[in-house]
């Protein structure tokens, strides 16, 4: 496995990789979520795959934890050593932006609900890291988890409508035992607080199980737990977040604060014929 952290080494250790190469972006500070990837990257067909380590200035607001991101490259080459990655890409700040940035990706209408509306601009700097990353590695497979679902969805557009031919595969979440989706800022959470998040599964889990009102389901769950989960939003699409729900198939997207801790859930949820949009398709906090 080579590592490289500038562009020329970046060019010459990927022009010696053959066959079809994966690209797995990551902010470092891996988990098995991360490692999945890389797996899923292979049964997807890459006979390389590169895993790029890099917290991106651009999709941090001011007042948001960019300093305070947890990294560790040491244990994330280690972790991906042992996964058979060929190539990790760890560029610093100035070597991904070595200019001021004029020309950034601007991402459309999906961009402007849940995280977006939450967090303006995440989105433009999401996609326009993405579009470097694309750019420096020229990937045939790029694999994104479901863990972050609207930005899963903004990738696809990206490259479908900015015609990149890269095949985009999308990883179900890895959670741990007790349901909490696996995330580098879970490492923020104190004990008392860890127990608060699982919180936002249980509420995906109890709405997926109510196929009439899943809306309803999960929110019980959410206020339940109190003023302790900050509820950011918890809304009901459909999968491709363009639509009103219609049909069978629809996903329930959550967000909450715990302490200072924002945390993201989502889960697939399949409605029975009894199920109408109600009076609102989503709560607010
Ligand atoms: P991040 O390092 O948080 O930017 O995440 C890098 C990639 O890992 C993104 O495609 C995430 O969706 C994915 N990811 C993060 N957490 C998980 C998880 N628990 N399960 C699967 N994929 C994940």
């Amino acid at each position: 496995m080579t590592v490289v952290t500038d562009r020329a080494s970046l060019a010459t250790a990927r022009a010696a990789l053959t066959g079809t190469v994966a690209l797995v972006p990551t902010m470092g500070a891996l988990h098995e979520g991360h490692l999945s990837l890389v797996r899923s990257a292979k049964a997807a067909g890459a006979d390389h795959v590169i895993v790029s380590i890099f917290v991106n200035p651009l999709q941090f607001a001011p007042g948001e934890d960019f300093e305070t991101y947890p990294r560790d490259l040491d244990a994330d080459v280690t972790a991906l050593r042992s996964e058979g990655v060929s190539l990790v890409f760890a560029p610093t700040r100035e070597v991904m932006y070595p200019h001021r940035v004029r020309v950034t990706v601007s991402p459309g209408p999906v961009a402007g609900i849940l995280e977006g509306a939450s967090r303006p601009g995440f989105f433009d700097g999401v996609l326009t890291v993405v579009t470097k990353l694309f750019h420096l590695t020229t990937p045939d497979i790029a694999v994104f988890g479901e863990k972050d679902y609207q930005q899963l969805t903004l990738i696809r557009q990206l490259v479908t409508d900015l015609d990149f031919g890269i095949d985009i595969v999308g990883a179900p979440t890895v959670r741990d035992a007790d349901g909490l989706a696996k995330s580098s800022r879970n490492a923020y959470l104190s004990t008392p607080q860890r127990e608060l998040a699982l919180t936002l599964s249980r509420a995906l889990h109890a709405g997926a199980a109510d196929t009439v009102d899943p809306l309803g389901a999960a929110s019980t769950v959410i206020s339940d737990a109190g003023d302790a989960v900050e509820l950011d939003y918890l809304e009901l699409t459909s999968p491709d977040l363009g639509e009103p729900v219609a049909g069978d198939q629809a996903r329930l997207l959550v967000a909450a604060t715990v302490g200072s801790t924002r945390l993201i859930d989502n889960i697939a949820v399949t409605l029975s014929p009894e199920f109408t949009a109600h009076s609102s398709p989503r709560v607010h906090s």
